[in-house]
């Protein structure tokens, strides 16, 4: 019969309990004991919720401390050299489990002490990255070239064993083994599905205890399939299946894929020798028919209809037609009704959101709303739609609402974007016109010095912003500290010589925060984080409607700021891609167009900032090369209107006007020519812990405007010596002409301290002059 289930469920807890319970241990205010007792409750809690809310089939070893990637790496004993005094080699610690993930320091008593520390423990973290295109993070596995894999420890068995002692059937869950090497690097940058051979005897040694233990089915993620595969990897599949097949024996496979459609490696996909599937219908919208068309006779089919990545309410009607599709094709028996992906990637509770205002409350779902979708869909299918006739027609109702709203849908908002043209998203001159013009009317030397926006957020200036918050703080005094704050900065910039001067957002909590308050469209919530990393959340504004901006909202704080001083003062803004990037989108329209409605809003403060007299207007769009999409096929269509996005934020300012952009990542070299595209003046980037390599990207591409490459680390709190910076311009140098370089840190500055931003960016104009005398003389 038709069954209810989902790939995962969040971890943290509704009130973020796992996040306490880490932070208290290691902390060392609690033992691993307390921990342990933590994270059982959360787990019981998770699996009672799933029942209630209609679930049938309930995953386990979805829970992890840190990271379900980190939790693979341990149980299969891949731990990196560095990390041997964690471990005997056999069993798993949680010293070593934390160490991988967060780095260790050993205490030591200063110099010269005498007692026996043991073994020194200073070891760094492992590298983490995104997991696909969302904004959670894993812990990357490093292989050795001769990797070899052994369980160290019986996890998966001991949270199944967990469950079915609370009389829950679990499912447990596994990273499948070519995603999880594929997710992975090696050392000597070798191919890592090399090491299968090596690593699946393990997973097979793991499938049969789990089978011993009494699991009816095991799940295995291979999002990989839902990605580019080249035809050697796409050919592993079969013969890795067969083989944990061959381990699973009476207990049953079943392989999820998510995050995009199948395409390509649809044969390779639904011809797995195990007994079900699942498809992303969400990401994957459209791909139902080419499934089902060659969907085989002996298998289930798992449908992700129910989003796991956002906070919108189904559309039940709309999911229950493809259920019912699948249902004429394959019959009751063979159709699960899914999430689409697992549903750590949303928050917790709609419940609980106590401020949301009851009729945008009413378009949304969290992760527990989701699992009651999922419940109802697969009792429609059971025993008919008249069963839950109810539910169905709130849920169209909520959708019906939200196509006419007027909280959601302004007129003049959906006009303005329709009348946008080709010239909107183009500045009046070329960039070899305009610069000569900037030049001119800003006056700047040559290798000016500026820097990415943001000045400490020490403890005065977030114990403001909270008495104010709280209303112990009125806005008349509040806005008086700042002012005294911003006052300061100007002064110092200008006592230390910086050209290009900024404010130092001491007004702002979040680059996109701080936007998403002033525009409409957008609303906040109490409780919707989600899972960044380990214990680190983030509450992502909901941008829910059609994006407007009712007033200026950085012109004052600008203006003010311009007024203390006689050098152009930069006005700061952040980015249309970076705004929708780092929110949750509205589903019922295209990206592109919610885009292109906060491009035009910020070409408005574009335009008024410039009205107000600031000449110099940075937009950051750090989050341009994350919301790549995963297939290539699909990257272009993206990088276009991002890109258009971009310039008509900015295309609204005369040729004297100079537009800058930043982005602080590692990987341009494969959109460099979206970066060109933008036409910014001035771009600034992370560089200087890659030592300026990622300056050849843009001189092998020959960028043709004008970069600051970062030359002050500010992840660090170390501060680097003039002689460091000076070398770096020259590398700069080597590889763009002088008339190109700008001198700024790698990002803003709003996590360091006064001394050690002091410090280093007196440095900072120091090698500024240098290089500026250097470039003279060889030009005498
Ligand atoms: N202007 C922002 C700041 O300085 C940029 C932050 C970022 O790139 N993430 O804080
Ligand atoms: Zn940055």
């Amino acid at each position: 019969m038709v069954q209810a289930t989902t790939l995962g469920y969040p971890r943290i807890g509704v009130q973020r309990e796992l996040k306490k319970a880490l932070e208290s241990y290691w902390k060392g205010q609690s033992d691993f004991a307390a921990l342990e007792k933590a994270a059982a409750d959360l787990r019981a809690s998770h699996w009672k919720l799933q029942k209630a809310q209609g679930i049938d089939a309930i995953p386990s070893n979805d829970f992890s401390y840190y990271d379900l990637v980190l939790d693979q790496s341990v149980l299969f004993g891949a731990v990196p050299a560095r990390y041997a005094a964690f471990w005997d080699g056999k069993a798993a610690t949680p010293d070593l489990y934390f160490a991988m993930a967060r780095g260790a320091q050993t205490a030591t008593c200063g110099s010269g002490c005498a007692h026996d520390h043991g073994p020194k423990k200073d070891v760094i973290a492992s590298e983490m990255t995104k997991w696909f295109d969302t904004n959670y993070h894993y812990i990357v596995p490093e292989f050795a070239a001769d990797q070899k894999f052994a369980l160290t420890s019986d996890k998966p068995v001991r949270e199944y064993l967990e469950a079915k002692a609370q009389g829950i059937e679990t499912r447990p869950v596994l990273v499948g083994p070519i995603t999880y090497l594929l997710l992975g690097k090696r050392a000597d940058d070798g191919d890592k599905l090399a090491l299968l051979d090596a690593l699946l005897p393990v997973y097979a040694e793991l499938i049969k205890k789990l089978s011993a233990a009494g699991a009816q089915w095991i799940q295995i993620d291979e999002p990989f399939l839902a990605l580019d595969l080249d035809d050697k990897t796409r050919a592993l599949y079969q013969p890795t299946f067969k083989k944990l097949a061959d381990a699973a024996g009476q207990t049953k496979l079943f392989v999820t894929t998510y995050f995009d459609a199948l395409r390509e490696n649809i044969d390779t996909a639904v011809n797995l020798p195990v007994a079900a599937l699942h498809i992303d219908l969400v990401r994957g919208h459209g791909q139902l028919d080419a499934v089902l068309a060659k969907f085989p006779a002996d298998k289930i089919l798992s449908l992700g209809v129910v989003n796991g990545r956002n906070v919108w309410r189904n559309d039940l009607s709309a999911s229950f037609a493809q259920i019912e599709q699948a249902i004429a094709k394959l019959g009751k028996e063979r159709v699960w009704v899914a999430s689409s992906c697992s549903l750590l990637f949303s928050p917790y509770d709609l419940d609980i959101e106590t401020d949301l205002d009851p009729t945008l409350k009413s378009w949304m779902a969290y992760a527990k709303q989701k699992l009651g979708e999922i419940g109802t869909l697969a009792k429609a299918a059971k025993d008919g739609k008249a069963a839950v006739a109810a539910v169905f027609a709130a849920s169209d109702d909520a959708q019906a609402s939200r196509k006419t709203s007027k909280l959601i849908h302004n007129d003049a908002v959906k006009k303005r974007v329709a009348a946008i043209t080709k010239a909107d998203a183009q500045r009046k001159s070329p960039f070899g016109v305009r610069k000569g013009l900037q030049a001119k009317a800003l006056g700047l030397p040559s290798f000016p010095t500026t820097t990415i926006g943001s000045f400490p957020q020490t403890q005065d200036v977030r114990a403001a912003r909270a008495s104010f918050k709280k209303g112990e703080l009125t806005e008349a005094k509040y806005n008086e500290f700042l002012k005294q704050k911003t006052a300061e900065a100007v002064k110092w910039q200008e006592e230390i010589d910086i050209d290009v001067l900024v404010h130092g957002e001491f007004e702002r909590n979040d680059m996109v925060e701080y936007f998403g308050e002033q525009l409409s469209g957008f609303a906040f919530t109490k409780n919707g984080w989600v899972q960044s990393y380990g214990s680190r959340c983030v509450k992502p504004p909901v941008l829910f409607g059609d994006v407007a901006r009712p007033v200026p909202m950085t012109v004052e704080w600008s203006q003010y700021a311009q007024s203390l001083t006689k050098r152009p003062m930069k006005g700061m803004l952040t980015g249309p891609i970076t705004i929708l990037q780092w929110s949750f989108v509205r589903d019922d329209q295209p990206r592109s167009t919610t885009c292109r409605q906060i491009a035009l809003a910020l070409r408005d403060e574009v335009n008024d900032l410039e009205k107000a007299g600031i000449h110099v207007i940075q937009i950051d769009e750090p989050a341009l090369r994350e919301g790549l999409p995963l297939r290539k096929a699909d990257r272009a269509e993206y990088l276009d209107w991002a890109v258009e996005s971009f310039r008509l934020s900015a295309s609204g300012v005369a040729d004297t006007s100079q537009i800058h952009t930043h982005m602080c990542y590692s990987e341009f070299n494969d959109i460099m020519p979206a970066i060109a595209a933008l036409d910014a003046d001035v771009i600034s980037i992370e560089t200087s812990r890659s030592q300026m390599e990622l300056l050849e990207a843009f001189s092998t591409f020959k960028y043709p405007n004008e970069i600051g490459p970062g030359v002050y680390d500010i992840h660090s709190p170390r501060v680097p010596s003039e002689a460091e910076m000076v070398d770096l311009l020259e590398r700069a140098r080597a590889n763009l002409s002088d008339d190109q370089i700008w001198v700024n840190p790698d990002c803003g500055l709003k996590t360091r301290a006064w001394p050690e931003t002091k410090a280093a960016l007196e440095a900072m104009v120091a090698a500024a002059k240098a290089v500026r005398a250097t470039a003279k003389k060889a030009a005498a």
